[in-house]
């Protein structure tokens, strides 16, 4: 438990919610989101936690983040990890669905809260979610320092595992969803959260450890129709380690197309790892239910089960990191272990003996 009152770091990233208009479009406006965070009379309000800004130098607009920038939020993080008692990552929308799958497989163990937050509108327009987002989000770590451990994103009115989320709107202020794990949390008159969503956390609190990312070099591939195995080919050439294989419906592949087949086995032989995850928002992906699928696995390729893509490229970036043999990451792949995946077994019953049944008919 805190034993005094919650102090949070704001790492501030860059993104939309502090940018300011310029002839260009939305560029980042260096001290814009600090200077209007001070002036406002709700961030300085009694039930907002006191917090500390860390700004990015340069900002960035999250459509420009690499790997390194991941590096740079964990050690800034890890830094100053004793000197506060939780951190908000405020990001750009479009990558941060990456950015929170990674820190979640960066930072481990993670006894302390991160939470990552963003607007569709600047803090400095009149019409705002920047407002809401960010107040929402430090209110949260207020009130919840000490049990809200682990990696989570707060956007509009839901709390959201990092591991599971994925941004579903270019437009609306809902921008994200977690299309295979329920909400976390729910700020509506009152901000719920369900606990037995939330990883208990290690007492007192340990500092993570920082698994560098950057080093790795992974991909993705989403099949459709048509698809000329040589467009493949490059995808999975040397360098490459990893490559998320965004197949249809619940792991399926164009199994009569031999080519295709072909060079995914001579790049599972090489040692590149092929995770396949599922193109729908919802569902899982398992190579054993349909022939279709069952020729991928046979190419070599892994279930990814009900993992986003963004999650599964943050992990083959975090495994590779760490040296792994191909078949040791092939393993571990396939094993939940931020919350990133439903495994198997888990799946509610009715839905596998229904997919069994098909899966009878191949
Ligand atoms: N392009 C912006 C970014 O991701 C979009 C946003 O923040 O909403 O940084």
């Amino acid at each position: 438990m805190a034993t005094s009152a919650p102090r949070i770091l704001v790492v501030y990233t860059g993104g939309t919610v502090g940018m300011v208009e310029s002839e260009e479009g939305y560029v980042p406006g260096p001290g814009t989101l600090e200077a209007l965070m001070d002036q406002r009379a709700s961030f300085q309000s009694e039930d907002v936690p006191d917090y500390d800004v860390h700004a990015f130098d340069p900002l960035l607009d999250s459509a420009n983040m690499t790997p390194d920038d991941w590096l740079q939020i964990a050690e800034a993080i890890r830094a100053r990890f004793e000197a506060y008692d939780g951190f908000l990552v405020v990001h750009g929308t479009d990558t941060m669905a990456f950015t929170a799958s990674a820190l979640a497989f960066m930072l481990h163990p993670l006894d302390k809260p991160v939470l990552l937050t963003g607007a569709q509108l600047p803090l400095a327009e009149t019409r705002t979610d920047a407002q809401g987002n960010l107040l929402t989000s430090l209110l949260l770590l207020g009130a919840h320092a000490d049990r809200l451990a682990g990696v989570h994103l707060f956007f509009h009115d839901r709390l959201y595992r990092g591991t599971r989320v994925t941004k579903v709107n270019a437009d609306a202020f809902a921008a994200f969803d977690s299309p295979n794990f329920p909400a976390v949390g729910t700020a509506g008159i009152d901000l719920d959260v369900e606990w037995n969503r939330v990883p208990a956390p290690h007492r007192p609190p340990r500092p993570p450890a920082v698994t560098e990312m950057g080093e790795a070099t992974v991909s993705a591939f989403r099949l459709f129709p048509g698809l000329d195995a040589a467009s493949l080919e490059n995808v999975l050439a040397p360098p490459v380690q990893g490559v998320v294989l965004e197949c249809f419906g619940a792991g399926n592949a164009p199994a009569k197309n031999e080519a295709f087949l072909e060079v995914l086995r001579e790049a599972t032989d090489r040692g590149v790892v092929i995770v396949a995850v599922t193109q729908p928002l919802r569902g899982t992906a398992d190579l054993d239910l349909y022939a279709t699928g069952q020729a991928l696995a046979d190419a070599g390729a892994v279930s990814g089960y009900d993992m986003t893509t963004e999650a599964a490229l943050a992990k083959l970036y975090y495994l590779f990191e760490q040296n792994h043999a191909p078949g040791e990451v092939r393993r571990l792949v396939q094993n939940n272990l931020r919350g990133e995946l439903t495994p198997p077994e888990e799946v509610p019953p009715a839905l596998g003996r229904a997919r069994r049944r098909v899966a009878g008919y191949r």
